[in-house]
């Protein structure tokens, strides 16, 4: 017990986030979209709803 903060991990510290879509990690300061609890890249969500007819308006 060396860490006297050992409470939530949810304090700040930025956990490494995976591409739901092409599996790349997504870096902190890229843009980033949650969809369904899923982590894209702005541009992978884009090629999604893009290719996806259930996303189109209509
Ligand atoms: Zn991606």
């Amino acid at each position: 017990m060396k860490n006297a903060k050992s409470k939530s991990s949810s304090g700040g510290i930025l956990e490494p986030v995976w591409c739901y879509h092409c599996c790349i990690r997504i870096a902190p300061s890229a843009l980033r979209i949650v969809f369904h609890g899923k982590d894209y890249h702005r541009d992978c969500f884009v090629k999604l709803t893009s290719t996806s007819p259930k996303f189109g308006k209509n």
